[in-house]
């Protein structure tokens, strides 16, 4: 059975696909259809925390698949509780709403956001402030929410109720915020899909303090660098900030779909019975392997994700063809002389798998890579880049 052929046909068209058919792999190392190796810097973007079918992770999904793999969220299950509790305690923040993707946990961070400036700010107030170049999901509202208007095209009109200012600035921000009615500022402290761009430390503690003086929430959107992504737990921890509401996603389980929007002490009861829901949200299954990968994300996980970050930024830092490299931890962008596209094709030619953003090569590899295996990638990157 030709699997390209068949996807081609029958899955509609909005991913453009590698001619690479991925059937298993271990780790850090995937494997194609013919049994090709690669050594994996992508991760699924950012959702195989630990890489492909690692032990600990995989124990702990196959443990709570053979006890409930579902139930509706009428009734309490043990994972659901837990990993909530987890969250909170590890944040600061006070309650989580679950769902299944970073959109959704942003949609929730929304609409939270909206009742919550409704009630407190009166009707008028619902605008949320975001950044150009940010990205924030596929859904009609995160798409109004994302500042990059290539993915808005061909779908007006989008909800009313955002505006974008320039990221690194706060005038910008400024001069918005007397524009219109605020309720809440949402930001990436690295925009990942804009070519993984950490905001300036300045900028973010600029905007934290303008949302507290003026009584405007502060969401960072954490669906990316989140969940120790950047050598911190979430991203925001590197601003010394504490945001109102933080939304997450992609790398909190591990590598099944689980979205959480963790509401601070603001929010917490602004959502109340029959305000949200999921039918999958908090699924037992996804919550337990959340668990699992907040577990082992410690301080000694956390100092070898920064570690590997800083190992990849000084390798290939001033190596030519590579113009600059930016990010945070293990979510890297690297400026090249050459193409993304063609570099990305010369490292899968090689055996290595990365990524793009925004005309950059993005590197999101597992946050456990082995060393020898991460320096073999590096030195591939190395050589395509020149
Ligand atoms: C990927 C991403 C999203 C969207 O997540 P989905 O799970 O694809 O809906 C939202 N925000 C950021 C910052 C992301 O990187």
């Amino acid at each position: 059975m030709d699997i390209k052929a068949l996807d081609q046909q029958y899955v509609a068209h909005t991913y453009q696909r590698f001619p690479l058919q991925i059937t298993g792999g271990k780790g850090a190392v995937l494997t194609d259809e013919t049994g090709k190796q690669y050594i994996d810097l992508g991760s699924g973007i950012a959702v195989n925390a630990f890489g492909m079918g690692d032990d600990i992770w995989q124990q702990a999904v196959i443990a709570q698949l053979g006890k409930c793999q579902h139930t509706s969220n009428l009734y309490y299950t043990e994972p659901c509780a837990v990993l909530a509790k987890m969250l909170c305690e590890k944040t600061g923040m006070k309650k989580v709403f679950f769902s299944n993707s970073g959109a959704e946990a942003n949609e929730c961070a929304i609409k939270a956001a909206r009742k919550w400036a409704a009630l407190k700010k009166g009707p008028d107030c619902y605008t949320v402030l975001t950044l150009w170049n940010s990205f924030h999901g596929r859904t009609l509202a995160t798409l109004a929410a994302t500042g990059q208007e290539k993915f808005h095209q061909d779908f007006l009109p989008l909800p009313a109720g955002f505006v974008h200012a320039k990221a690194n600035d706060l005038s910008d921000v400024e001069a918005k915020l007397a524009e219109n009615n605020v309720a809440a500022i949402m930001i990436e402290v690295v925009q990942g899909e804009g070519g993984v761009m950490p905001l300036e430390p300045d900028f973010v503690r600029g905007l934290a303090e303008l949302a507290k003086t003026r009584e405007i929430l502060l969401i960072c959107d954490e669906v990316q660098a989140g969940n120790g992504r950047t050598g911190k737990l979430y991203g925001y921890m590197h601003y010394g900030i504490q945001p109102d509401i933080v939304s997450t996603a992609k790398g909190l389980c591990g590598g099944l779909p689980l979205g959480a929007t963790m509401l601070g002490e603001k929010v917490e009861d602004v959502l109340t019975y029959g305000d949200h829901g999921s039918t999958f949200g908090g699924n037992p299954v996804c919550c337990a392997g959340a668990i699992s990968t907040l577990r082992r994300l410690d301080e000694d996980l956390l100092a070898g994700v920064q570690m590997r970050g800083r190992y990849i930024v000084d390798a290939l830092t001033g190596k030519p063809g590579i113009k600059a490299v930016t990010g945070l931890g293990l979510m890297l962008g690297v400026e090249t002389e050459k193409p993304a596209s063609e570099v990305i094709q010369t490292c899968m030619d090689h055996g290595v798998l990365v990524l793009s953003a925004h005309g950059r090569v993005r590197l999101l590899p597992p946050l456990n890579i082995p060393m020898d295996l991460l320096e073999q990638a590096v030195n591939v990157l190395i050589e395509a880049c020149q």
